[in-house]
């Protein structure tokens, strides 16, 4: 008899285990359950003995399956590490172990989405003994460049025909290419003014780190390859902190880049000096020469105006730009104006069959320019109005 109670009592209790949700609960809300006693703590032990634990069991797997269910098609983020399904979460820990030799990687929590390890994280690709990096450029309509980005190539023999490769690298090259313009650009300024990180930053679309202290690469020569709209040219830079040696030299170079910084009026001063000497020895006539303003990144402590540097620009008949190099700001554009400007006055120089053009401009007196610079400087300053010359000497696809 006791057996039979205890049979219909559990059987009112549990639940078959291939029952829904649903069958449970719908008798429970059509047949009210008959009221019961409740149970004192040794007969509700009696009761939850031997079948009660596989009801519980029974629970626990629904509870899940529950879980489950709502973690699958419930469309909220999950946050907390606790509502992934555990099996899920074995499949993601298996997945993330680490593979051998990288064991003391931080563990990652599940609250987190991954983020895709980007090329940041890669070193940067350089090239081997056999190759150099060639940076290419487009001049749009509008005079903007496009930066069409860096890529490797097989350097030539001294033949001029391509170095051997391996037969892995025998690629689509072309053999013959054809000749590239050399030309050497003295990069000219006071101590400080980054010239060397300016130099560093020609090398590479990467943004380099200016702020930390640059190589010592003063002492040689430094290449950058550069394809400008088709036609490829190579560009020595040279670092000196004065002209004078480089217009001793019995082949001077091709271009003159004139450097300060914005937070120095002495490196100011000092770039004023040397564009005096160039113009002084006759250098400027078939060679350009650039003014470059670098560090306008810090802008509180400027203490060259950019309307001082342009009127400096202007009176010696040198292009003007600012950059910073720190946040590598323009410094695509001057690498770019340097070989367009080369380019040009050579084109020019060719035109006029060898002599060199001689504007009304050279023959007036150095004090007379530069005050007619300054009248215009104080016109625009007035009228708020850019003065045409002014803006002429930004461009620097023009001569
Ligand atoms: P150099 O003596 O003319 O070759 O000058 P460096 O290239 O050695 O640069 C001198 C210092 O100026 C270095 O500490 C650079 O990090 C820093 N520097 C260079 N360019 C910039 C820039 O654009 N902004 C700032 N804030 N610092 C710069
Ligand atoms: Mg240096």
């Amino acid at each position: 008899m006791a057996t039979d109670g205890r049979t219909k009592r559990s059987q009112s209790i549990c639940a078959p285990a291939s029952a829904s949700m649903e069958a449970l609960v719908a008798p429970m809300e059509t047949t009210p359950a008959p009221r019961r006693r409740p149970a004192a703590r040794s007969q509700s032990a009696r009761i939850t003995g031997g079948r009660s634990v596989r009801h519980r069991r029974q629970q626990q797997q629904q509870q899940q399956l529950d879980r489950e269910t709502r973690a699958r098609y419930s469309s909220e983020p999950r946050l907390a590490e606790t509502e992934t399904p555990p099996q899920v979460r074995r499949q993601a820990s298996a997945r993330r172990r680490p593979p051998p030799g990288q064991h003391n990687q931080p563990r990652r929590s599940n609250a987190f989405l991954d983020v895709p390890r980007g090329t940041h994280q890669q070193p940067e690709e350089e090239p081997d003994e056999d190759s150099y990096r060639l940076r290419t450029f487009n001049i749009t309509q509008k005079g903007g460049i496009v930066n069409r980005g860096d890529s490797f190539r097989r350097r030539r023999s001294r033949s001029g025909s391509l170095a051997p490769s391996s037969p892995a690298q025998a690629a689509p090259e072309p053999l013959e290419r054809r000749p590239v313009a050399c030309h050497r650009v003295a990069m000219v300024g006071a101590p400080g003014v980054g010239k060397t990180a300016l130099i560093s930053q020609f090398q590479t679309s990467e943004c380099i780190n200016a702020y930390d202290r640059q190589r010592d690469i003063d002492s040689s020569e430094q290449k950058v390859s550069i394809m400008l709209n088709g036609e490829e040219s190579e560009l020595y830079f040279v670092n000196c902190t004065t002209t004078k040696e480089e217009i001793e030299r019995s082949e001077p170079p091709d271009a003159f880049v004139v450097i300060y910084s914005v937070v120095d009026k002495a490196s100011f001063q000092k770039a004023e000096q040397e564009l005096a000497r160039l113009l002084d020895c006759d250098m400027l006539r078939a060679r350009p020469a650039l003014l470059v303003a670098n560090k306008i990144d810090l802008a509180r402590s400027r203490a060259v105006s950019t309307q001082d540097g342009k009127c400096l620009a202007c009176t010696y008949k040198a292009k003007f730009i600012e950059v910073s190099v720190g946040i590598n700001h323009n410094v695509d554009e001057l690498l770019v104006g340097i070989l367009n400007q080369i380019r040009l006055k050579q084109q020019q120089y060719s035109a006029e069959g060898g002599r060199e053009s001689s504007p009304a401009h050279w023959y007036k007196s150095r004090g007379v320019v530069r005050a007619s610079m300054k009248a215009r400087q104080m016109l625009t300053w007035i009228f708020g109005k850019e003065d045409s010359k002014f803006k002429n000497c930004e461009n620097l696809h023009v001569l």
